[in-house]
């Protein structure tokens, strides 16, 4: 045994870490240094340290991540679709997706404004020496548009962007293309094949780095967020971390109960990992690599409706962010002393069900699509500096809901396609990162070895 010690855990008697466990520790550690650091407020330690070196490591490791969304997609959902080989069910897939993306996050919304209305966040507020100025909304596109867009004018831009639908319908288009090729299209299908596993290998050298990626955007995230913000719109905070915990534990664990007959606790701990980036990322695009990670080798879900089930989900579906906008919307029209009806909630519905399919997986991204929301049912948008100061903590924790309604409604379209290998999901080691994963291989080792000394 040589090489890495990356997974070499640190726990007596020869016991290792699992990484998820280090992931956590990491975490656990990124809190407690950025409470203390944030009470000591030292101007050298808050510019060089954790302005300058966290912020830098914090920004690599998420660099990284996002560096391998749009190779890992498209090899993955090629190799899905040349895998499916059946262009019917690959639209039964996406019909079925997008119809149970739609339900969560309505539904999500509709149990926040109930939760909203009954705890009643927001009445009597003292509005004086607050700040509503400045705000300007960004604008939020319209549902039109974004079905417009997944159109792509430019492929090469479109992947050069990032553009999630417009990368899946084009990957989808040419998946299409190479499956009607026929038996030509063989070596290309297997380049693809290789491409995705080397990809996966990219994802398990950046995820073993997740420990220390994990500590510092924890760390800089208390450290720069002070509790007197909480203080103000603790009615608020509370009540939307209810109603995401409430989304988070009951619903979707019951949807999944429900439609596969699968375990949630087996569910919930092999998707741990990738909620605990969502967390420290805020960005449910970054996170694509993890999650489509953790519901193919951990969970034992085919690459065939991850690969395009999962990216998606991330582009359309954000639960998290729906419950955000309903709780914002209740807050707000109480600290206004508005009453919106039923029929104005039944609008905040629908719009937050729409904006949530326009806007990209990436952080803050709840905020733009409040505006919109908020200038539907007349609400003030200035409102929405009331909230700002709280909103990277809620955004971490609504991103983490956001993934894990991805992971359902992935597990269950494929649960309900026979595509969900539950010998692996009943295996409680399936996917785990271990030491022999960052092996190189021997042959290949001894090769490069030999090639160097010739020269
Ligand atoms: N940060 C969220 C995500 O990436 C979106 C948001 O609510 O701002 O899923």
């Amino acid at each position: 045994m040589t090489s890495t010690d990356i997974h070499q855990g640190s726990g007596g008697e020869g016991k290792k870490l699992s990484l998820t466990a280090k992931i956590m520790i990491g975490m656990i550690a990124g809190v407690i240094l950025g409470v203390i650091l944030n009470m000591v407020d030292n101007a050298f330690i808050n510019t060089h340290i954790i302005g300058g070196l966290f912020a830098m490591i914090g920004k690599m490791f998420v660099n990284a991540l996002k560096m391998l969304v749009v190779p890992l997609v498209f090899f993955s959902l090629l190799t899905g679709v040349t895998g499916i080989g059946d262009i019917r069910l690959l639209g039964r897939v996406g019909g079925k997706s997008f119809g149970l993306y739609l339900m969560t996050t309505a539904l999500a919304i509709g149990i926040a404004i109930i939760l909203a209305l009954i705890i009643g966040p927001g009445n009597g507020f003292d509005m004086t020496g607050v700040d509503t100025g400045g705000i300007a909304g960004r604008e939020a596109p319209t549902v039109w548009d974004v079905f417009a867009a997944i159109v792509p004018t430019n492929p090469v831009a479109a992947f050069a962007n990032g553009e999630m639908l417009q990368i899946i319908f084009y990957t989808i288009i040419l998946g299409v293309a190479v499956l009607m090729l026929g038996h030509r299209s063989k070596g290309f299908v297997e380049g693809c094949e290789y491409m995705n596993e080397v990809m996966m290998k990219v994802v398990t050298i950046v995820m073993s780095f997740a420990p220390i990626g994990v500590f510092v955007l924890i760390a800089k995230t208390f450290t720069e967020q002070g509790i007197e913000l909480f203080i103000p719109v603790l009615a608020y905070v509370l009540t939307l971390t209810g109603a995401l915990f409430l989304h988070l534990f009951i619903t979707l664990m019951i949807m999944l109960k429900l439609f596969t007959g699968m375990s949630p606790f087996t569910f919930m701990a092999k998707i741990r990992p990738a909620q605990l980036f969502a967390f420290s990322t805020a960005s449910s695009n970054a996170t694509i690599p993890v999650t489509l990670r953790s519901v193919t080798e951990r969970m034992g879900v085919d690459n065939s409706v991850a690969s395009f089930c999962v990216p998606f989900g991330a582009t359309i579906n954000m639960d998290g962010t729906a419950i955000m906008q309903g709780v914002a919307t209740v807050f707000l029209a109480n600290v206004y002393g508005i009453d919106l009806g039923v029929m104005g909630y039944l609008t905040v519905i629908a719009m937050a069900v729409l904006a949530s399919i326009g806007t990209a997986g990436v952080p803050g991204v709840g905020l733009v699509m409040l505006t919109m929301v908020l200038g539907q049912v007349g609400l003030p948008i200035e409102g929405i500096a009331l909230i700002l100061g709280v909103d990277r903590l809620m955004d971490m924790i609504r991103t983490a809901v956001n993934i894990t309604g991805d992971a359902v409604v992935t597990t269950i379209v494929a649960k309900g396609e026979g595509k969900v290998d539950m010998s692996v999901f009943n295996d409680p080691n399936a996917g785990q990162i271990a030491e022999e994963d960052m092996h190189i291989d021997e042959s290949v080792e001894a090769e490069l070895a030999e090639a160097a000394h010739k020269h």
